[in-house]
């Protein structure tokens, strides 16, 4: 059998030698596999295409895939997805977080005739407690407005069948939440518990920003949940109004004490107008994906590739 191995790389000149050495070291062993390694370079500004050139000129099952910029991760796996041809798909961290010896773990389960094995993360080593807590509680908020069950504390760390890798591929979208679209895609799934080890080395290459981004990436498609909450605050604003109107009608008809003044009318404007921004602006976020996805551009751009066949199939060592 032919394992590929995908290993989405973003400035990670620090580690990527000894991850590499590690994959070979774990996956090596057993001799009934066939390795294939597609590194992916995410428009690295160090030195690590240079790393990845020489990993491959000195071993030809290396496969290197090298964007025209910096792209993002999800589209990193989803080039390493697109560039490889092994009979089970393995997605891995470039930092060594995720530890190779469970893709053995993951093997025996693909052995037995599961699609899917995703990691879970039992233990997070090395990270912040920031990043643990607000990973948790992602994980909990987009299962709970998610159409598609998404396995809880689970990365993209994981093995697949080609079917399912197919599967993937089939998906055109333009917001990739990987860990999404696979559950989405159904076939045979296990989870496999792991504990999840601290950077090899290197600092993480997902900043706050990118966090925020992620997230509302997989929250916004993977859900409409946004939009629905946008017509329950509509609906109890107009509740609110309601009683206010009846309060102020009774006032003025029964009793000299009318309502005075402009402060609740300022309250009402500012509160109506608030809440209505608000979900216009969620409603552009989700027009704006719209739009994107209609522009129909190429999901990432390939700058270089070194290790495949001209043809462009991978060629096996
Ligand atoms: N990565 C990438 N493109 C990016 C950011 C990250 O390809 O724009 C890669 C990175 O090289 C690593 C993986 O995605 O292999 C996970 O990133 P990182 O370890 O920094 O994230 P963390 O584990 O801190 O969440
Ligand atoms: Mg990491």
């Amino acid at each position: 059998m032919l394992l590929s191995v995908v290993v989405p790389c973003y400035n990670e000149e620090e580690v990527i030698t000894a991850t590499h050495r590690r994959l070979l070291e774990v996956l090596g062993q057993d001799a009934t596999v066939q390795l294939e390694l597609v590194y992916v370079d995410d428009g690295s500004r160090d030195g690590t295409l240079a790393c990845l050139r020489e990993l491959q000129g000195h071993d030809p099952r290396v496969r290197v895939v090298s964007f025209s910029r910096n792209f993002g991760h999800q589209f990193a796996v989803t080039a390493g997805l697109d560039h490889c041809a092994g009979d089970a798909v393995c997605i891995i961290d470039a930092d060594l977080q995720d530890p190779p010896e469970v893709i053995l773990e993951m093997l025996e389960r693909w052995r037995h005739g599961v699609d899917v094995a995703y990691g879970v993360r039992t233990e997070r080593e090395g990270e912040s407690a920031f990043k643990q807590w607000s990973a948790k509680l992602f994980y909990r908020i987009i299962n709970r407005v998610s159409d598609t069950p998404i396995p809880l504390d689970t990365g993209d760390f994981r093995l697949m069948d080609r079917t399912a890798a197919e599967a993937f591929q089939a998906m055109p979208e333009r917001d990739r939440f990987v860990r999404g679209m696979v559950a989405w895609a159904g076939f045979r799934q296990e989870s496999v518990p792991y504990r999840r080890a601290a950077r090899f080395a290197g600092t993480t290459k997902y900043p706050l920003r990118k966090m925020l981004h992620f997230a509302a990436d997989g929250i916004l498609s993977f859900s409409t949940a946004p939009l629905r909450l946008a017509i329950y605050v509509g609906l109890a604003a107009a509740v609110l109004a309601m009683v206010g109107v009846v309060y102020a009608l009774a006032m003025r008809l029964a009793t000299s004490n009318w309502v005075e003044g402009w402060t609740l009318l300022f309250i009402a404007v500012l509160f109506i107008g608030g809440v209505q921004l608000t979900f216009l602006g969620v409603l552009g976020e989700y027009i704006g994906r719209i739009y994107g996805e209609v522009k129909r551009r190429p999901l990432y751009l390939v700058k270089e590739q070194l290790g495949f066949e001209p043809g462009g199939l991978p060629q096996c060592a």
